[in-house]
């Protein structure tokens, strides 16, 4: 038996030996989550700039400290209500009946780079609130900071709670087609698919946190300015690294120019610098940076329109700090590698539409994404658009928003994934709501199924059939 199954078997024993955890170690298990991460926020926001080369550390302690802290202290605050068994009431005969809020056991955790802590926190808030123990399989892309979470988890946790296993994919692989009570992927939608594929041998029911291309669209009656500042503000964070980036824009035709001063604007106020500019997040690798200049070129080779925002006196991209500006790629066709890929960078493909149906119908012929954003203030488009379109989530009016409010469900549908968590949803996910019935003493409704079946009872159902 590999390592990696004799951990887990240690797992399951301790789990089952232990019994289900009750609310006071399930909060001790949040609380060192979030002391773990409080206590050493300054090393790991520097090992994750150290991975990618320079990672903004306002946006490290926003996006990966703050958040897994909000959301394991919503666990936390929230348990008592969630763990509740439910009761069914008004039931004929006297039986009495529940749903039970059981943990599943072991959960497996695979997670991506782009937001190493987030992704591996964010899930052990609902996997630890929900009762059950975790195995954690952080990106190879962040070396240092998979190692250091590593070390740190060691010191916080039992081995039984919690462990890290590091490695790249063939550890992925491994890890995958573990017997888990439980698997979470985060991750690409192409990897997602054997992770799959793995889990299925076992029948491991899985949760995939994908990505995809998300859309903003912008209707002919709402301020570009407004829907471009709000769009680059996500679309810069990270430098597009995120998986519900904004991917590509429509907007009216004609109002290509508009849109492009005011991106430009945008960029000027915010990143006046950008080779030296520490908010400025570089791309996670040469190989990552090498595809999106191939993507660029391209497009560019294809017959795009591409508008650099670089600063001034600046190169649009430089190969040895891996920064690239955003660049609005206007003229954009299907067969162009931007528009069939998701782009997970700054580039930023701009369509044009004639009547908001094209956009429903654009969006409808293509997976269905993780995010779609809408600005419009015409109450009948916003409508029409929510109830036309499919993605895992909706924002009006603004980009990314649902992903900082704990009660939503975060989670995609068909291509951008399956399964959601976060709050409530997240508790449930890793639950296994359990029926639980009673019997009265009589037993009465059993009795219906017991020979010799009577003619009268065969008479009532039939009547009733025919009736
Ligand atoms: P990835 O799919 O390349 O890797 C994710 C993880 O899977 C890593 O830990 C990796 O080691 C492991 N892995 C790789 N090959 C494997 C295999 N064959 N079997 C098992 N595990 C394997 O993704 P990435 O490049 O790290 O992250 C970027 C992708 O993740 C983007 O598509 C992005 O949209 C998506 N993403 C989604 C969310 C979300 O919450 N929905 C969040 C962040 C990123």
């Amino acid at each position: 038996m590999s390592e990696l199954h004799s951990m887990l078997r240690t797992m399951k024993t301790a789990h089952i030996d232990a019994g289900p955890a009750d609310i006071s170690t399930r909060k001790q298990r949040l609380k060192k989550s979030i002391a773990l991460l409080k206590d050493n926020y300054t090393a790991l926001c520097g090992a994750m700039s150290d991975d990618f080369g320079h990672r903004s550390h306002y946006q490290s302690v926003l996006a990966d400290i703050m958040s897994a802290i909000g959301a394991l202290k919503h666990s936390h605050d929230h348990l008592d209500e969630w763990i509740k068994p439910e009761h069914v009431d008004d039931i004929d005969g006297g039986i009495q009946a529940w749903i039970q809020q059981q943990p599943v056991g072991v959960v497996g955790v695979i997670s991506p780079w782009n937001f190493p802590l987030n992704l591996a926190f964010g899930p052990l808030a609902s996997i630890f609130a929900a009762g059950n123990r975790a195995m954690l399989k952080p990106s190879e892309l962040t070396p240092r900071t998979s190692a250091l979470l590593k070390e740190l988890v060691a010191q916080y946790f039992d081995p039984q709670e919690l462990t890290v296993v590091t490695g790249g994919a063939d550890v992925g692989k491994a890890f995958s087609a573990l017997p888990f009570d439980h698997l979470v992927f985060t991750g690409s939608g192409a990897v997602g698919k054997h992770i799959m594929r793995a889990a299925a041998e076992n029948l491991v029911p899985v949760t995939l946190e994908l990505g995809g291309k998300s859309p903003v669209v912008v209707d002919s009656d709402y301020d570009i300015t407004i829907a471009a500042a709000r769009t680059l503000t996500v679309k810069t964070f990270n430098t597009g690294q995120i998986c519900m980036s904004p991917d590509y824009i429509m907007i009216p035709e004609g109002s290509e120019s508009a849109f492009q001063a005011a991106s430009a604007e945008f960029i000027e106020q915010s990143f006046p610098s950008m080779i030296d500019n520490e908010d400025y997040t570089t791309i996670i690798t040469d190989r990552h940076f090498a595809r999106l200049v191939a993507m660029l070129d391209d497009a560019r080779d294809k017959g795009a329109n591409v508008v650099s925002l670089a600063p001034q006196g600046e190169p649009d991209y430089d190969t040895k700090t891996r920064k690239m500006a955003i660049h609005l790629i206007f003229g954009v066709t299907e067969e162009m590698d931007v528009m069939q890929e998701e782009i997970f960078g700054p580039l930023f493909p701009v369509k044009t539409y004639t009547q908001l149906d094209d956009t429903i119908e654009y969006i409808n012929a293509h997976d269905r994404p993780l995010a779609a954003y809408l600005f419009s203030d015409n109450s009948a488009n916003q409508d029409k658009f929510a109830q036309h379109t499919t993605s895992g989530a909706l924002v009006i009016n603004d980009v990314m928003t649902h992903a900082s409010l704990n009660d939503l469900p975060f989670g995609g549908v068909g291509g951008s994934g399956i399964g959601a968590y976060h709050g409530l949803h997240g508790f449930r996910e890793f639950t296994h709501a359990k029926p639980v019935v009673v019997q009265t003493p009589q037993g009465e409704s059993g009795l219906r199924l017991r020979a010799p079946y009577s003619q009268e009872t065969l008479e009532a159902m039939t009547s009733f059939l025919d009736a």
